[in-house]
């Protein structure tokens, strides 16, 4: 496998820091054997100083799942990117679906927050992807080109390994309904094309492209058997411990194959 893969959980709102306490201390020891795999946790504000505290030194990436551009003022009930440095977090999710479709984040902002987060040195990993009815209408590319362009814009000179995209087709998220392997490397495959040409191969050959949308230990092997498929962004499935690492092995498992 050409990049590292990561995989990546999305707690959403759940957990309490005595819950997230207890799952990062079952996570901590089994993430350590996965070698060759980065294993973030993005979690509630709530709980990542703590998550923070307990990842430190250790093979798990504490993550936020969202945060704003300007690093301090009358923003209320918003977090900056010094903060979340503060409290150990080393990545972010920018632009989850539900934060523009709940929250009404623009692609403007989605791309100003990924800017951001390159500068302050936090892994942002940036959500793209299409509504049921945009797909339906052939309109898939027309969206998910959009978003990724509109990020490329604001990341001036930054390298391939500073970001990380996450196509999340909409009608996935949530729903038990998956993407099929073939439809997740098209869409990702094309995300990457596109991505080498206005930043350049080698942008291209290292930013790392995850899928998600109802990624589960029984469909984990074959979305990561797939090219350019460079891990998952998870939700519901990784909410247990248990799940999760059968995902991380996941892929683990297909590094592994890749080697042979
Ligand atoms: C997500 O929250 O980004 C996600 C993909 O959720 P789920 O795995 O539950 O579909």
């Amino acid at each position: 496998m050409a990049r590292r893969p990561m995989m990546a959980a999305n707690w959403k709102m759940n957990k309490t820091v005595r819950e997230a306490q207890e799952y990062t201390a079952g996570l901590l020891p089994r993430a350590s054997d996965a070698k060759e795999v980065d294993v973030a946790i993005c979690v509630p504000f709530t709980s990542l100083h703590e998550v923070g505290r307990m990842a430190e030194n250790s093979a798990v990436i504490a993550g936020a799942q969202n945060f704003y551009y300007e690093d301090s003022g009358a923003y209320t009930g918003e977090v900056s990117a010094p903060m979340l440095l503060d409290v150990g977090a080393r990545a972010v999710i920018v632009g989850h679906s539900e934060r523009r479709e709940v929250f009404g984040e623009t692609d403007e902002m989605v791309a100003r927050k990924a800017k951001r987060a390159v500068e302050a040195d936090i892994l942002p990993i940036v959500c793209v992807g299409e509504t049921k009815e945009e797909r339906d209408a052939g309109r898939m590319w027309e969206k998910v080109s959009g978003q990724v362009g509109q990020v490329v814009d604001e990341l001036d000179d930054a390298g391939g390994e500073s970001v990380v995209f996450a196509y999340e087709p909409i009608w996935a998220i949530g729903t038990g309904d998956t993407a099929t392997s073939e439809d997740a490397q098209d869409a990702i495959g094309r995300i990457r094309e596109l991505l080498g040409e206005t930043k350049g191969d080698g942008f291209a050959g290292s930013v790392r492209i995850l899928y998600g949308g109802s990624v589960k230990p029984e469909n984990a092997a074959e979305i990561m058997a797939q090219e350019d498929v460079d891990g998952a962004l998870v939700g519901g499935a990784s909410l247990e411990v248990e799940s999760f690492v059968e995902l991380v092995g996941a892929a683990q498992n297909a590094v592994a194959q890749t080697d042979e």
